[in-house]
Order: structure tokens, then sequence, then C-alpha cells
């Protein structure tokens, strides 16, 4: 068990939720030990060459920390804060979503430790490719699957694609997130916001209430907060502030997202949108609304601003985004929080069926590919309720109860530990 601090490290607070759950289930001292440990960590150095002729040298990282249920599947995110024990933290808690939601793959996740506001689309891609092959001898369609995360997307997934290929012919299952003309799935540019939408959903019926007029607060407007917005407002969801980098807006009435959009993709932001209020950027955490999206960095809700939360439930649309201390103190509070694992699960979800597709050649309309994954994430939520229900745990040590179990089970029939 690891003792709950302040300044835990981002692995440690995953293992800490990994913990909790692997001792209520009275998991063996040997399985808990593997499954807290990850199995292949490599660093790789990118001596990049910038357009002016330099060279500058960065690094990235590959993390693969269990297979047990098939094979390893994570994103890549490159921004300047990534790193190994970051990393570590996120391919474990691919681990977990792939078994909550019960597809075949077990976890992993990449990072490169970059600022890409500095770079062109040249070196971006010159970056991306160099990562790809320095990679390439771990990974393949089913050895370690990657993914868009921060700052990565259908482009790094063309690029990466284009690079593996090079070396061992074409291989579209080799990533996921890729542009649809090249093997991508209908539906995998939205799913991860959709998932998050779905969920929600079923935890507002359960509490007999409605979408409709209640309140949302989304932070971040990339692939996962632009999408969640834009769906919950279709769903009847009122969402009244949302932000991103570079600022915050609000509108009581209710925002326009389709201006929103239009905005950020012309400006580079959505600060400044037209019919909006300026806010300040941490102040949307606080604000007083129903529902509050973190879907943007790790580590958001902490100690030093949980109780100044206001929202009464959390969608983790986020990796990590609330800490040990502060799950704690919300949970106190009465606060219902719909963890990561489950809560952004729809992205991975869909990233398997694009897998599947491309292993049989066969593509999906996306009418069907959001039906499997209502039906998957509908699953996975009632699977998650019933488990905290019947333990009376909160939803979180539920979600990190049935993965865990499935990881162990599929850990022990194979004889690996
Ligand atoms: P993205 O790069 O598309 O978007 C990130 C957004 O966060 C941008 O709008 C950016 O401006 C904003 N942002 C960055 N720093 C911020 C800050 N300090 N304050 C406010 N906003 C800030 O990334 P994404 O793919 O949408 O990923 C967002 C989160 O969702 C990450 O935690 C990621 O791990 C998680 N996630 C992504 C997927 C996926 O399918 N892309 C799946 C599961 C989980």
């Amino acid at each position: 068990m690891i003792e709950l601090r302040d300044d835990m490290t981002a692995f440690e607070s995953v293992n800490y939720f990994f913990h909790k759950a692997a001792q209520a289930a009275e998991l063996d001292q040997q399985t808990c030990e593997v499954l807290s440990g990850t199995y292949r960590e490599i660093r790789v150095q990118i001596p990049l060459r910038m357009d002016d002729g330099t060279v500058n040298t960065v690094y990235g990282y590959r993390v693969q920390h269990n297979g047990a249920r098939g094979p390893y599947k994570g994103g890549v995110r490159y921004h300047p804060a990534a790193n190994l024990d970051e990393v570590r933290a996120l391919a474990s808690l691919m681990t977990w979503k792939t078994a909550i939601v019960d597809i075949p793959f077990g976890g992993a996740k990449g990072g490169i430790q970059v600022d890409i506001g500095e770079l062109s689309q040249s070196e971006l891609e010159r970056l991306t490719r160099r990562f790809m092959s320095q990679v390439s001898y771990i990974v393949g369609p089913h050895r370690d699957i990657m993914a868009p995360d921060m700052n990565t997307n259908a482009q790094t997934m063309a690029w990466m694609m284009d690079a593996y290929g090079q070396s061992k012919g074409h291989t579209p299952a080799i990533v996921t997130g890729k542009p649809v003309p090249l093997g991508g799935s209908l539906g995998r540019d939205a799913a991860t916001g959709r998932g998050c939408v779905i969920v929600l959903n079923e935890l507002v019926r359960d509490l007999g209430k409605r979408p409709d007029g209640l309140t949302v607060a989304v932070q971040g407007f990339g692939n996962v907060g632009s999408w969640a917005a834009r769906l919950a407002a279709e769903e009847g969801y009122r969402v009244v502030a949302v932000s991103d980098v570079r600022g915050a807006v609000y509108n009581e009435k209710g925002l326009d997202i389709e201006v929103l959009l239009g905005h950020a993709r012309e400006a580079g932001s959505v600060a400044d949108a037209p019919d909006t209020e300026t806010m300040d950027g941490d102040a949307i955490l606080e604000l007083d609304v129903d529902v509050l999206m973190p879907a943007a960095l790790g580590e958001v809700i902490t100690k030093s601003n949980a109780d100044r939360i206001r929202a009464p439930l959390i969608v983790e649309a986020a990796n990590h985004p609330v800490t040990p201390v502060a799950d704690e103190m919300l949970r106190d509070r009465g606060t219902t929080i719909l963890p990561d694992i489950l809560a952004n699960a729809g992205g991975v979800t869909v990233s398997y069926f694009e897998w599947t597709q491309n292993i049989q050649q066969f593509s999906w309309d996306e009418e069907q590919v959001n039906a499997e994954l209502h039906k998957r994430m509908s699953n996975a939520y009632q699977q998650v309720r019933d488990y905290a229900q019947a333990h009376d745990v909160d939803l979180r040590q539920a979600g990190f109860a049935l993965a865990v179990d499935r990881v162990a089970d599929a850990a022990h029939l194979r004889g690996y530990v």
C-alpha cells in the first residue's frame, strides 16, 4: 500500500488507486508486484534536424505496462512536461481502461518531451518519423499499437504508419486514430468525447435527472474537450464555459459550440469568441456548475483547490486530473467522480474497432461504430456502478477493482504469475 501524500508522483498516484482496489480484493503479493510495475520502458534520444540545419536533441519514451489481456495499446503525447514517470502512469491507466471496457488489449503509453509550438510542420514530421523508427522494434500490430494523445493527431499517426511501413511493409493496424482515407475509423475523432457524454448520461439518469438545463464547464478544447462540449450541447446540457491553454470563455445562457469551433479554428483559441465573457483559465474549475469536465492536463484538481470545486459531478475526460488527496477531499464532500479509466475509455474502444477493421480489411459505417461504442460504454458504466453499489465504494475504486480482477485473471490463466 502506498501512503497517501501531497507530493505523490503521477505513477505513485495511479498505483495508490491500484493498491486500494487490490487490497480490498485480497490480491496476493506476487500478483500485486507484477501488476503495479511496468513490463518494459524505453527512452530514445532523438537528434532532431531543424529547418535551419542545426540539431536539437529531444527525448522520447514508450512504456509497456501490462500485456496479459492482449497487445500493448496507448497514445503518444508531445508535451514539454512529458517524462518517464508520467508516461508510466498513463501506461498503467491504459491497462485498467482496456480491462474495464473489456477490449483485448494491454496498456502502454508514449511521450516526447517537446514544445510543438516551437516546431514547423516539417520538423514535426521528422521528429515523428524518427521516433517511430527508433521504437519500431518493440511495437507491431500484435505487439504494441500507438494512437494520438495531447498534441498529436491523425496526421501524426499517418507519418508513424508510413515510417513503420517503410521497413515492415504496409501495416495500417500499427496505429489507430489515422486519417480515414488511410484506414482510420469513422467516429474515432469524436469517440473519447462521445464516450464521456454516454457515461455522463447514464449517471444523470441514475440520479433521476435529465440533461436538459444541467450546466457544464469543460477545461480543454482539443480533441476530447471540443467533442465532449459539442455532444453534451446536442444532448441538451447547457455548456456555459470552456477553456484552452490561452484562455476561458463563459456565457450563462449556454455557449454556441459551433461558433466556438469556428473561432478556435481561425484564431487558434476560444479566447475572445463572439457572445462570450472572458474569464480566468483556472477559475473554470471552480465554477458553480452541475458538471465539471477536465479535458486537458493531469493533476489540475489538487489539495490546493479541491475545497473550492463546486460541481457535484466531475467527468474525468482527461487522464489523472484529480490527485489522490483531492479525490479523498471531494469524496468527503459528496462529489461524484466518473473516473478517467471509465469516462475517457471511448477513444481506445473505437481504436479497437479501427484495429479490427484494419485486420479484417473491412470498414464499418459510422452508425455501427457509434452503436457499438454506446453498447460498450453503457455496459462498462453499469458494471462499475453495480460493483460500487454492491461493495459500497466509489466509482473509481469499483472501476479499479473490476479491471484489476480481469487483468489478474488473465495473468494467472497464462501462467505469467
Ligand atoms: P489535445 O492536444 O487535442 O487538446 C488539449 C487541449 O487542452 C487544448 O485545447 C489545449 O489548449 C488545452 N490545454 C492545454 N493546457 C491547458 C491548460 N493549462 N489549461 C487549459 N487548457 C489547456 O489533447 P486531447 O487528445 O484532447 O487530450 C486531452 C486529455 O484527454 C489528455 O489528458 C489525454 O491524455 C486525454 N485523453 C485523450 C484521448 C484521445 O483520444 N485523444 C483519449 C483518452 C484520454
